[in-house]
């Protein structure tokens, strides 16, 4: 293996340990032809959680050496697309400066595959909205819920200056094109805490989506001894993110979700927040609609369509429409009958 490809290798593994998971859906190396990497894997902040912290020796690219390897592996067909982060070795500009420099000679070295750049922390306006100019997607890592949250797992970052403010360029910069994502588990914040601060995100920055990254205790870490994020509850908050995002559930709706310690209950959030409601699929609305277990986005549009055009609506036009009634069927009244939970 070349020199670089070993460095590359070491800079994208670095990036999953940076990642701390990123709760599964993107890992390290290539996946389906998606290298994700480090620029340059020294950091000298210190994010309790991360794995790349003042790392002795870490490798790094110069700009071109990467922006030449990455026009050669794209030219070869053995990328599709680069995630491309860095760990920030003296300061938030030069740092910034060198991914857009990376950025730049891969688009003009020919490189057209997707390209998500990732911002740094106290990045100047001007190099966000070159980010986003030069990429499909930009991101930046608020860490945790709030600044409180933040000053328990990272001294050096502001929250407010180096983050929101930095988060609110990047969502100008590239609306529908942005996203975030927190450390979950890190810094012993609630899931009541969590679910403000999505909806807070959803309303003030509306992010293509948020990653809840599940915290691994990685060794030689502050957080080493700490207990890693349970797979149940990182689902749970996906669920619940999804609830929010794409069914447009209020805070109080999701609250409902919650037991008095301000933590998801088990099972299906949606079911929990449903609760003891009921509701006749007659006359009800979307929103309504949506809001039953086994109802999703597509079954509520095949129900108001198939009603609007003169179906009477009963239980095996409600399975036709794509209603699952086993779950369904509890919250439902049709034909002024009061469904039993269907098995
Ligand atoms: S800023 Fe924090 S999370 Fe990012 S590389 Fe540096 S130490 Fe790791």
């Amino acid at each position: 293996m070349s020199e670089q490809l070993r460095k590359l290798t070491s800079l994208s593994r670095s990036c999953f340990d940076l990642a701390a998971a990123d709760s599964g859906r993107e890992s390290a190396m290539v996946k389906g032809g998606y290298l994700k990497m480090l620029l340059n894997g020294r950091c000298s902040f210190d994010c309790a959680y991360c794995g790349i912290c003042r790392r002795e020796n870490a490798p790094a690219f110069a700009p071109k050496e990467l922006a030449d390897l990455i026009c050669s592996l794209w030219k070869e067909n053995r990328i599709t697309g680069l995630f491309l982060s860095t760990g920030i070795p003296r300061d938030c500009g030069e740092s910034m400066d060198d991914l857009i420099e990376a950025a730049t000679l891969m688009r003009r070295g020919g490189f057209t595959g997707y390209l998500h750049l990732k911002v740094v922390p106290g990045a100047l306006r001007t190099d966000i909205n070159e980010a986003a100019r030069l990429a499909n997607r930009i991101s930046i890592n608020l860490e945790a819920v709030s600044k409180d949250r933040l000053s328990e797992i990272a001294s050096v970052k502001n929250y407010e200056s180096d983050l929101l403010r930095r988060h609110a360029w990047v969502a100008e910069a590239a609306p529908g094109r942005h996203t975030t994502q927190i450390v979950v588990g890190a810094a012993d914040e609630t899931d009541g805490e969590i679910l403000s601060f999505m909806h807070r995100e959803y309303q003030r920055f509306a992010p293509a989506s948020i990653y809840y990254s599940g915290l691994i205790p990685l060794p030689g870490t502050p957080l080493a001894g700490a207990k890693p994020a349970n797979p149940a509850r990182m689902r749970s908050l996906y669920a619940v993110d999804a609830l929010v995002r794409d069914y447009g559930y209020s805070p109080d709706e999701t609250t409902a979700a919650l037991d008095e310690e301000g933590m998801l209950l088990p099972g299906d959030p949606k079911i929990n927040a449903a609760g003891s409601v009921r509701i006749d699929p007659s006359s009800a609305t979307r929103e309504e609609l949506i809001r039953v277990p086994g109802i999703g986005p597509k079954a509520a549009g095949q129900v108001i369509s198939m009603r609007s055009a003169g179906r009477a609506v009963t239980e095996k036009m409600l399975r036709e429409a794509g209603v699952v009634m086993k779950r369904a069927g509890a919250y439902l009244v049709v034909g002024g009958r009061v469904q039993e939970r269907i098995g």
